[in-house]
């Protein structure tokens, strides 16, 4: 069986900037689009309802939090991560690879893959090419990450360890094609991988760190292999935003142009902005709610600090320019006080107009890119939206 329910289709161009439909097992995405991150099978803070009245048409759940916890098996017998958590629209998974760099205790990586001992308990666990590739199958998601091999920021001139990680990715990545189209020709031979989403694509990963020719060899190696569309990773590991910018830069026009570009991880709303100019047409990223969780609001005028004394009797909406929920009906004053006496509800109101603020942006670059409108767009956004 070998559906081909993705697909994907620029609708309107601006320079490098794309408009585009996405197709998937589970729905259309337009884009440019951003994921609300559930980590667990929930985005922290906001249910479903209302992360789809926001107009969130694809989320991303994180393979290394649900194979430890529920476990994907039970995840495959529920039916697949979309049948388990209740979400109807897109899923993107990402290869778990990111959370064993950044949260497992004593992690080994060799060519096979990384063995590491989980955050939760400490049990000895291994993630490989093949075995994030069947997590993911097990789980259903409309779109699967292959496994790499992440570095962080490197000194200027360092090539040695990204050229490794680099070259390590590419090998990784050809594994994991291969195990994915094991699994969708001859599924007899994985008896112990329950295959809940048969349509599910698979995107490459492009490394290199910030070295530009590193990244050509990686585009080059990556694309060779074949995959349903790429992604741009190793960036927001802590390198100079401008550099990040170079890089995506470089980066996205040596990708086919009829598939979709994801940059991952990634950021600021002025980065996706910037982002978006440069050619990318799929983000995801923390930041809107886990901000939301430490009292921040992104707003277009920039970041406002909810706990600071100067709302404290401030009757004004968070964001005078948005039309969420919250800002309709709350005022600063009021969200200072539920988060200073810390009520939960404080985290729920200040994440609906975080994302709602994000896939609103969204929306109005797609809707400029259409009306040929989004250098102006960008231009008035810098104007208003400043990160101090
Ligand atoms: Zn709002």
């Amino acid at each position: 069986m070998s559906p081909e329910p993705f697909s994907f289709r620029v609708t309107a161009t601006e320079g490098a900037a794309r408009r585009g439909t996405l197709n998937t097992p589970h729905g259309t995405v337009q884009t440019p689009a951003f994921m609300p991150v559930g980590t667990r099978g929930a985005v922290k803070g906001i249910t479903h309802r209302d992360l789809e009245d926001a107009g969130a048409e694809i989320i991303l759940g994180n393979t290394y939090h649900l194979h430890l916890r529920p476990g994907d098996d039970l995840i495959a017998r529920a039916g697949g991560l979309h049948a388990f958590i209740g979400w109807r629209r897109p899923i993107l998974t990402d290869s778990g690879g990111y959370q064993v760099f950044s949260l497992a205790a004593r992690r080994k990586v060799t060519e096979d893959g990384v063995a590491f001992r989980s955050h939760l308990d400490g049990a000895l666990c291994a993630l490989s090419p093949e075995k994030a590739t069947d997590i993911q199958a097990q789980l259903g998601s409309d779109i699967a990450m292959v496994l790499d091999e992440l570095i962080g920021a490197e000194p200027p001139g360092t090539l040695d360890a990204p050229r490794a990680a680099m070259e390590r990715s590419a090998r990784w990545a050809k594994r994991a094609r291969m195990r994915l189209e094991q699994l969708r020709n001859d599924p007899g031979s994985a008896p112990d991988v329950i295959v809940t989403n048969p349509g599910q694509a698979q995107f490459g990963i492009i490394q290199g760190g910030t070295d530009q020719a590193l990244r050509t060899e990686s585009v080059q190696q990556t694309v060779e292999i074949g995959f349903e569309a790429y992604a741009i990773g190793g960036l927001s590991v802590g390198e100079p935003v401008e550099i990040m910018y170079d890089v995506v830069a470089h980066t996205a026009p040596l990708l086919p142009s009829d598939r979709p570009r994801y940059l991952m991880g990634t950021g600021m709303p002025d980065d996706l902005v910037e982002c978006i100019a440069r050619g990318v047409d799929i983000f995801d990223c923390v930041l809107p709610t886990r901000n939301a969780r430490n009292g921040q609001l992104l707003t277009s005028h920039g970041v406002l600090v909810i706990k600071n004394a100067q709302y404290a009797e401030d009757m004004g909406p968070p964001d005078p320019d948005c039309g969420c929920y919250t800002c309709r009906t709350f005022s600063r004053a009021y969200l200072r006080h539920l988060f200073m006496a810390g009520e939960m509800t404080a985290a729920t109101l200040l994440t609906v107009h975080n994302l709602c603020f994000y896939l609103d942006l969204m929306r109005r670059i797609r809707d400029a890119i259409g009306f040929g409108s989004f250098g102006k767009l960008r231009q008035e956004f810098h104007q208003t939206f400043s990160r101090r």
